[in-house]
């Protein structure tokens, strides 16, 4: 049977794998598992309707957000970090399946697609929201990321995604190094952002809803004891990207129920800067908002201190409280959760 060409598409970029800075040139379409811990077919843990996105990502309907199993950080603090080692929580599916899935979120009232930490499966879901597409998809897609991606992958990436939704962790390289255990994170981040804010100026919905459908939101996360990498995201931002982008600031860091270093994402031989063992405290939350105000960044979002240790329980269906959103497919099953 003739192959199309959009599965020599993917396996191109599968058989020798450099799809994230890590460039672990692994075969995955051979079963040889790269930092991802991934193979060539996508991966899914979860599909539903999210309502703690950002305002203008969420609209009134909900983000439809499909986290990918699999991540090329792996962060050792990160709040969904069971599904981010290889082998972790998630089901194989088909590009029909992914199409499925799609076209369900969009049915249930879902403001757009939400691709959660899918750098690793790029040339699939390119392929996938194709597909989707041609059978009537008409959501905008958002790339929901850690920014590590290669400046090389952005055309594939531009020719799918409308809004970009990147969490710049730290413009500091050997922060980035000690965090991640791999050279090169910030310097990636930074300029695949400029290439993002170039691609997709900010453009909000034709109704009164205030939802964006094009654009670029940067994402922060404040680490306890790191203030001095918070302003230097920030300042980086204001003198690049101000009246181009929203920011968003997050404040959800919850101390690891794992002994530091985690030997996956960070690197052992250094000592992580930075306070592990508490969140961030409220008068970090006060420095950080005098820094928006001495830098003049006022078009974005500031999440409030969470009050609970709570993370998202991937081994269930409602992985999430019910406040927080509406699960719609889980790889556990059944189909439909
Ligand atoms: S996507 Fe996975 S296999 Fe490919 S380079 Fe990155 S970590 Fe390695």
């Amino acid at each position: 049977m003739e192959r199309s060409s959009s599965a020599d598409f993917r396996e191109n970029f599968y058989t020798r794998c450099h799809l994230c800075g890590r460039e672990c040139g692994a075969d995955r379409t051979r079963g040889e598992a790269g930092f991802c811990g991934e193979g060539a077919t996508l991966r899914i843990a979860w599909a539903g309707l999210h309502y703690g996105e950002e305002p203008v990502i969420c609209g009134a309907g909900g983000s439809g957000a499909v986290f990918l199993s699999g991540c090329t950080l792996r962060c050792f603090f990160c709040q969904n970090h069971e599904l981010s080692g290889g082998g972790g929580p998630g089901r194989d599916v088909s590009l029909y399946e992914f199409t499925e899935i799609c076209l369900m979120l969009q049915e249930k009232g879902a403001e757009n697609i939400n691709i959660v930490t899918g750098t690793h499966f790029i040339p699939s879901l390119a392929a996938g929201i194709s597909a989707a597409r041609e059978r009537g998809l008409r959501l905008p897609v958002v790339w929901n990321s850690s920014g590590f991606e290669r400046e090389a992958l952005l055309e594939v990436l531009d020719s799918f995604t409308d809004i970009y939704l990147p969490d710049i962790k730290t413009l500091d390289s050997r922060l980035g190094r000690a965090l991640f255990g791999v050279s090169g994170y910030a310097q990636a981040a930074a300029r695949a952002v400029l290439a993002m804010a170039a691609s997709r100026p900010l453009r909000y919905a034709d109704d009164s809803s205030g939802r964006l459908v094009s654009g670029l939101i940067v994402r922060h996360l404040v680490l306890p004891g790191l203030m001095e990498n918070t302003r230097e995201v920030l300042t980086w931002f204001a003198e690049n990207l101000a009246g181009r982008a929203l920011l968003s600031l997050m404040f959800q860091f919850t101390p690891p129920r794992r002994p530091l270093p985690c030997g996956e994402g960070a690197d052992s031989r250094h000592k992580i800067p930075g306070d592990w063992d508490r969140r961030v405290s409220s008068g970090e939350y006060a420095e950080v908002l005098s820094f928006l105000e001495e830098l003049g960044i006022e078009e974005g979002f500031v999440q409030e201190l969470p009050d609970t240790d709570e993370l998202p329980d991937f081994s269930r269906a409602d992985a999430f409280p019910p406040a927080l959103a509406r699960p719609l497919w889980f790889y556990g099953g059944p189909e439909n959760a």
